[in-house]
């Protein structure tokens, strides 16, 4: 039986697949069953900067599972110490507390609940068009209101708010002294790759520090060199309260880490954890990963492909084309129509991109692509909006 046929038999049906089974990559690259070649910009979704098959990363994880897979935050672990050293190397020194968690959802969990722990307040603000992931409390900040009907609708989050994105003047107001955090994305992934401007962000860290609300800054998407720095919040000079971290951290293993500053006080024991939390198999593979994202300099790659990209992306002549948008090695072309029928030719053509919103083709390749792979995209999308 085929492999679609055998996942169509016990599917959750809930995401909506394209008929396409892949088996193996390398760096940039990804192959179907049947040994087709295409160049892979979806990567992982962002979980997957480091790029596919990564070696170094690969035998940390298989001597780490030799050594000690399982081991809970009942007790200290070597592992665990040496990653807090190496992300207390990357973070702004006033972050310097880590709660390690297994996806971005859940590092956004968190977030809001060590916000409302530290501010008493419950009030959430976030931005119109946000993704911040899918499970309860997360999906009160996720734009979306279609993801809430089936749920009983914006009353089973009250309180939270969406402001318009980039709107500095709109913070103002509803930012109060009742609002525990404000939650953005530097830029916007899933909305559709729109970079926050430089005065909105400054505004907003302007505003929560007046109402005494904690910034939460997303960087599950932006993070581990995907804008062209280690994260983006080196691009803006901030600092928020609070930085949620997930998809890359550790090479494609399943991690999420929430970063955050003595603001947050002192959490009372017991008040949220998770069995997986920091587990030795994941730190091993995330100090790795990291690792390798500075030998490679990854940082430097995604500048200097993102602009490659971007550039050429931005030379193509079609009238189909209202917009290209992105910072480093996030890169969406708005088009005028909806945005699927393009990513099925450009798949034709040997090139895997995503979808951010109805009418966006996103970009969010293996920060190793070589500036061959990237001229091939460009090639491909010309031909495919010709
Ligand atoms: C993907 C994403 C999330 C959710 O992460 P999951 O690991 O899928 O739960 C949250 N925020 C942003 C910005 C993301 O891109």
């Amino acid at each position: 039986m085929s492999i679609q046929r055998r996942e169509d038999a016990h599917t959750s049906g809930l995401y909506q697949k394209r008929p396409l089974a892949i088996v193996r990559g390398d760096g940039a690259r990804v192959w179907d069953r049947e040994g087709n070649e295409y160049t892979d910009c979806v990567g992982g979704q962002g979980s997957a900067n480091l790029g596919h098959g990564n070696v170094a990363v690969a035998e940390a994880i298989a001597h780490q599972a030799r050594t000690l897979a399982s081991c809970t935050e009942l007790f200290y672990n070597d592992r665990r110490a040496e990653l807090y050293d190496v992300l207390a190397t990357l973070l702004p020194k006033e972050l310097d507390r880590v709660f390690l968690c297994n996806s971005g959802t859940e590092a956004i969990e968190g977030a809001f609940k060590f916000a409302r722990m530290a501010t008493a307040r419950t009030t959430i603000v976030a931005t119109m068009r946000a993704f911040h992931g899918k499970t309860m409390g997360a999906l009160a900040a996720t734009w979306g209101p279609e993801y809430r009907e089936t749920l009983g609708g914006e009353a089973l989050f009250p309180g939270t708010r969406h402001v318009p994105f980039n709107k500095a003047e709109a913070l103002d107001a509803a930012i109060t002294t009742d609002t525990a955090a404000f939650v953005i994305e530097l830029v916007q992934g899933e909305g559709g790759v729109r970079p926050a401007n430089a005065e909105f962000v400054r505004e907003a860290v302007r505003v929560c520090r007046e109402r005494g609300a904690l910034l939460i800054v997303d960087e599950v998407q932006t993070g581990f060199c995907r804008t062209g720095t280690m994260f983006a919040i080196e691009r803006y000079g901030i600092v928020p309260d609070i930085l949620c971290l997930a998809k890359s951290v550790a090479g494609g293993v399943p991690m999420g880490a929430i970063a955050f500053s003595r603001a947050v006080g002192d959490l009372p024991k017991r008040s949220h954890s998770t069995t997986f939390g920091g587990n030795p198999l994941a730190c091993a593979a995330a100090i790795a990963a990291i690792g390798e994202m500075r030998r490679l300099d990854l940082a430097r790659c995604a500048r200097e492909r993102g602009e490659q990209l971007f550039d050429g992306l931005r030379g193509i002549e079609s009238p189909r084309i209202r917009e290209v948008r992105g910072l480093g090695l996030l890169v969406g072309i708005e088009l005028k129509e909806n945005a699927g029928p393009a990513i099925k030719r450009l798949q034709d053509l040997g090139v895997l991109a995503l979808g951010a919103g109805p009418t966006v083709v996103r970009y969010l390749p293996p920060l190793v692509i070589t500036a061959d792979q990237v001229d091939a995209v460009i090639r491909a999308t010309a031909e495919a909006l010709r």
